[in-house]
């Protein structure tokens, strides 16, 4: 058995104090949470922090193991080390988490023996939801239907009748049990595989839930939609996933919006743009059109001369901004429409018109140059 050197293990000296031994110890336990941790030895890894912090941060420990190494615990857990399986982390883990990992507060399966106490938050769910354009830009209220797993009623989530301690670990989780090798008897402890850690029993299985505590049920929640959500924001519904075990909480439940497109508005953050055309005289003369905006039409007065992509800012007539309330800008980008057939009353005004000297300076540029290089 190769244990590694508990100070090796959080990288700490032999003469560090209680706070570095501590800080080493949260360090390791942000990086290695199995919950977190994405490296694949991260249990063991996490584990063996668990073991080495469980006796450095205790004085009378630290002593034993300053004197007779891993021996000082050996005799005590059959070898298997320092039993930690009681220490309280939650300190440590409560701090270093918060709140928002609701499902570490009873953390301590790695000590085994406790995992009936353990309390699992519920997971997450994921919905997508499609919204029309006018739905996304004003809010509204939906009635979506989901199922989630819920705890049992008829077993209460235990997923039994007729509770009993396990008769193989006698209530305990965890079975020892003797392995003789060359190099002598260890003892080594492991979950018990008759009531999976839990330590208990049942007499019958609920018919229900076939043991596993949860329900599948098809649930109907109102949700309101806040104005000025976009394509991919996502809401929170914080509780409406799955329900936990062993009195975690439960997951939340995530809405993904999709919106649809508008026939006339294109959307930009909370900018909206319209595009509007316009004939080749309203632009040459100038014009007033009535144009929609998301709060009713407005008049909008076009000077002689307009030309295709000229924008006229409608201010405050976008959409609201989720977060902050203020509202973004329309952009009317105009269109000059030329047409492409002539009947032949405007094809003669036309022809008139063109007899007409219609070049401004910027024509004179290419004029000047073809001149030059003649
Ligand atoms: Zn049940
Ligand atoms: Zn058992």
């Amino acid at each position: 058995m190769n244990k590694r050197d508990y100070y090796e293990v959080l990288g700490v000296d032999k003469n560090a104090d209680d706070k570095e031994i501590k800080s080493a110890f949260r360090r390791l336990a942000k990086k290695y949470h199995p919950d977190v941790s994405k490296e694949p030895d991260a249990a063991e890894k996490f584990k063996e922090a668990q073991e080495a912090y469980a006796v450095l941060s205790d004085p009378e420990k630290r002593s034993q193991y300053d004197k007779y190494g891993h021996a000082a615990f050996d005799q005590m857990n059959g070898g298997a080390g320092f039993d930690f399986s009681d220490f309280d982390f939650s300190d440590i883990f409560s701090d270093l988490f918060g709140s928002s990992f609701g499902g570490f507060s009873g953390f301590s399966s790695f000590g085994g023996g406790r995992t009936s106490s353990t309390k699992h938050r519920g997971s997450d769910k994921l919905m997508r939801m499609d919204l029309t354009f006018e739905e996304a830009v004003f809010g509204c209220k939906k009635t979506i239907r989901l199922d989630v797993y819920d705890e049992c009623t008829s077993c209460g989530g235990k997923g039994g009748k007729g509770e009993k301690n396990c008769p193989t670990c006698h209530g305990s989780g965890t079975v020892t049990s003797e392995q003789r090798t060359l190099f002598g008897t260890f003892m080594t402890r492991t979950t018990c595989s008759n009531c999976g850690g839990k330590g208990k029993v049942y007499e019958s299985t609920c018919s229900t839930c076939r043991g596993t505590g949860k329900v599948k049920v098809n649930k109907e929640i109102e949700v309101k939609i806040p104005a000025g959500v976009n394509t991919d924001n996502q809401l929170r519904l914080a509780g409406k996933g799955d329900s936990g075990s062993n009195g975690g909480p439960s997951g939340d439940l995530y809405l993904e919006f999709r919106v649809k497109e508008h026939e006339l508005y294109e959307r930009d953050g909370n900018d909206i743009y319209l595009e509007l055309p316009i004939t080749i005289t309203d632009a040459v003369l100038g014009c007033k059109k009535e144009v929609p905006t998301l709060y009713g039409n407005v008049k909008l007065t076009i000077p002689e001369g307009a030309s295709t992509g000229d924008k006229h800012r409608l201010k405050g007539k976008g959409i609201e901004d989720l977060h902050t309330g203020s509202k973004g800008n329309m952009y009317v980008v105009i269109n000059v429409v030329i047409p492409s057939k002539l009947d032949r009353k405007q094809k003669k005004l036309f022809e008139e018109l063109s007899e007409t000297d219609l070049k401004t300076s910027e024509f004179k540029k290419i004029e000047n140059y073809l001149e030059k290089n003649k």
